[in-house]
């Protein structure tokens, strides 16, 4: 992971593989382990499938839900992501492709 700190940054933190692009200085580890989580799954993925399925999906949940905070939260990809960045041992014992288990 090479962390880069971007005070302008609009979110908290975002994963453009291998970059995680924070806001502040000092980051949580839960948003870390978040990000790492994303960091995973754009691995899997590739960065270019992971981005049109994100954005695909939100397009979907936008439509399901009528509103941006849930149709973004409901992303499968932070699906995952939320449910496990507390949990710093998750990503070692992740199996490969487990955002499935969140679609
Ligand atoms: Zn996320």
């Amino acid at each position: 992971m090479i962390l880069l700190i971007v005070p302008f940054l609009w979110v908290d933190g975002m994963t453009l593989w291998p970059f995680v692009l924070v806001r502040r200085r000092h980051p949580s580890a839960f948003l870390l382990n978040h990000e790492r989580i994303h960091l995973r799954q754009q691995l899997e993925l590739g960065l270019v499938v992971f981005y049109v399925w994100y954005f695909m999906e939100y397009l979907y949940r936008r439509y399901q839900f009528k509103n941006h905070y849930l149709a973004y939260r409901n992303i499968s990809f932070e699906r995952e992501a939320f449910a496990n960045d507390r949990n710093m041992a998750y990503l070692s014992k992740r199996r490969w492709y487990s955002f499935w288990r969140y679609v």
